[in-house]
């Protein structure tokens, strides 16, 4: 009999794959909006005792604006317009502080946060357009303004402040690509079945309580399939573990010619997978599924001349008829393959209540 799986409970979190990288930029941009207020309330107090009391006054206000922003965003759910709205006008700030009268000469160096900053909390892509045109019109207004390129120390001035920003922007693109492509491979093998390439629990589990609130939201139903291979024991005891291990990679791959791309497959354990038809109704989705009975039946694995037989039974259950909460969706399909098992194995079955007594035995 299928070993009992424990029904996915609905606060595994569907968005938990996104969470870490999204839970990083909040931090992050919590860390330097409140930095940056603080930072601007510091100036002002040098510029009150400068007795310039107008310019203290709007740093206050934008400190305490900043200071607000980073108590807000913990609560918020999309970032990136609050991570535009804070990049732009101080992006803005640092160009203009190179030209503005009496700017130190050193000022520039504001400018080199520019990439990093936009990588960081915009990734790559969005990083790179937001950053370029700014570096671009921040060299050509420092050489506007300071360019002694007719003196040898005037040339190395500007060879310094130019170069150290073109190889700052160069590794930081490149940090970031090599990142977000490691990123997507640990996300890609955290998902995933090692031996099937399906995939794992954990993930299934997700999709599952995802289609289970989409489907509360569109009101269009979906099916939840559980199968266990039939007699595994006896192909592992016939030919051997590692022949049993292709056959599980058959069994998937039989399986994922026959579905849409709508549709999930999953590893829930052992010789125990999942299967998510969305948008489908109970009639459509045993269709299919004894579609890919017969397929797995009518396809033995071949191997090395051998010819590997392979069935399994199905338990089909649809939401909201069969339950509309994923606990009891997912304790039906569990029903229905076991009452499968006891019926014979190798069919499908989709309706009915759960198992008889007679039904054993
Ligand atoms: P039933 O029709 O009642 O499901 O019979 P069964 O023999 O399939 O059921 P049972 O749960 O008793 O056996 C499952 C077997 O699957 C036992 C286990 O050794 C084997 N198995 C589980 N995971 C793997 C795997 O990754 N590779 C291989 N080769 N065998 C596995
Ligand atoms: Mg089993
Ligand atoms: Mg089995």
């Amino acid at each position: 009999m299928p070993a009992k799986l424990k029904p996915p409970t609905p606060d595994s979190g569907a968005s938990a794959r996104n969470a870490l990288a999204d839970a990083d930029r909040r931090s992050l941009l919590r860390l330097v909006l409140s930095s940056t207020g603080l930072t601007l309330c510091g100036f002002a107090v040098l510029q009150l005792s400068n007795d310039n009391l107008l310019l203290a006054l709007l740093e206050i206000a934008a400190g305490l604006l900043l200071l607000w922003a980073a108590w807000k965003i913990v609560a918020v759910q999309d970032l990136t317009p609050w991570i535009y709205l804070y990049l732009l006008p101080t992006f803005c700030f640092m160009v203009y502080i190179i030209v503005m009268p009496g700017a130190s000469p050193t000022a520039f160096v504001w400018m080199y946060l520019v990439p990093i900053m936009s990588y960081l909390l915009l990734g790559r892509s969005a990083g790179f357009w937001l950053a370029a045109p700014f570096i671009v019109l921040a060299a050509a207004l420092y050489i506007w303004r300071y360019a002694e390129v007719r003196t040898v120390g005037g040339m190395i001035d500007l060879g310094n402040a130019m170069l150290c920003g073109v190889l700052l922007m160069l590794f930081v693109h490149i940090y970031e690509s090599r990142r977000a492509a490691a990123q997507r491979v640990l996300e890609r093998v955290a998902e995933t079945d090692a031996l099937t390439g399906v995939f794992n629990r954990g993930r299934f589990q997700q999709l599952f309580i995802q289609a289970a609130q989409q489907a509360e939201r569109s009101q269009q139903p979906f099916c939840l399939v559980l199968l266990d291979v039939d007699h595994f024991k006896q192909v592992n005891d016939s030919w051997g573990h590692v022949v049993g291990d292709h056959a599980l990679q058959h069994l998937c791959r039989v399986l994922q010619q026959r579905l849409r791309k709508t549709d999930h497959l999953g590893r829930l354990g052992g010789e125990e997978f999942g299967l998510l038809l969305l948008n489908t109704d109970v009639e459509a989705g045993a269709t299919l599924v004894e579609d890919l009975r017969e397929a797995l039946s009518a396809r033995p694995l071949q191997l090395k001349g051998m010819q590997v037989p392979l069935a399994a039974t199905f338990g089909v259950a649809q939401w909201p008829v069969d339950g509309n909460d994923p606990e009891t969706l997912y304790r039906c399909a569990d029903q229905r393959l076991y009452r499968g098992k006891a019926y014979g194995r190798n069919r499908v079955i989709s309706d009915g209540a759960g198992l008889a007594v007679s039904d054993l035995g």
